[in-house]
């Protein structure tokens, strides 16, 4: 182990002194401008809700190597730290124009493959994506949960679901502790571990942990 590694980050993930200040970080090709030293380059839990989630201390069971089904990937920005550290990782985006963005990125990483699909039919990606370690989900999209019951079926039993829940995508007029509540009433065939509110990083965001029941 590295003088920096810390034991409840991911292997492949390290605090290190980026920018003038101990950042998180991984070892890659930048993406969105993040200071970078040429090796490591700075994960920011401003940009990045799983950054927030590993910053702010969860525990997501992520060790490093892991199989990842990532839905809502936009154009790499989370993603793209993601494929730093783990093994095949799996890529959903339904918009055209950030998965342009998405290519490049993914041709800097041979583990990384991006797939222009909807994440509420997995169905039409299920030939392609095989069990994983790690869902994690940020599709800031109105079914937050549901999206996350159809995609459990590519879970492996001891596997985490890493959900990041946005308010105001699900009502805007709602107050969000109702939406967080009927997010988790409504998952099915998961165990909620951890719930943590990503403020100040992500305002009105829930991170949940949950495994497979
Ligand atoms: N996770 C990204 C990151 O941290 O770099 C940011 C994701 S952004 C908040 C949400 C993304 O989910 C958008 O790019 C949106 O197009 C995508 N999305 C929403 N609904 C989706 C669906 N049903 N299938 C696939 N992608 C979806």
């Amino acid at each position: 182990m590295s003088p920096e590694s810390d034991p409840d980050l991911p292997a492949g993930v390290e605090r290190r002194r980026l920018d003038g200040r101990d950042r998180l970080a991984t070892r890659g090709e930048p993406v969105y401008g993040e200071p970078t030293d040429g090796e490591w380059r700075v994960w920011d839990a401003g940009r990045s809700k799983l950054g927030a989630m590993l910053q702010s201390g969860m525990d997501t069971g992520l060790g490093g190597g892991e199989t990842v089904l990532y839905l809502g990937a936009a154009s790499g920005t989370t993603v793209s730290h993601v494929a730093d550290f783990a093994g095949p990782t799996y890529a959903v985006e339904f918009a055209p124009r950030p998965t342009r963005d998405l290519l490049p990125v993914a041709e800097a990483r041979d583990n990384l493959f991006p797939l222009l699909k909807d994440a509420r039919k997995p169905e039409t990606y299920a030939h392609v994506v095989e069990p994983v370690d790690a869902l994690v989900q940020d599709v800031a999209t109105r079914g937050q949960a549901e999206v996350a019951n159809r995609n459990r079926r590519f879970l492996r039993e001891d596997g985490r679901l890493l959900a990041v829940v946005k308010a105001r995508s699900e009502d805007v007029t709602a107050d969000p502790e109702d939406v967080f509540e009927a997010f988790l009433d409504a998952l099915s065939g998961y165990e909620v571990l951890e719930t943590t509110s990503l403020d100040p990083y992500h305002e009105d965001h829930l991170a949940v942990v949950a495994r497979p029941e």
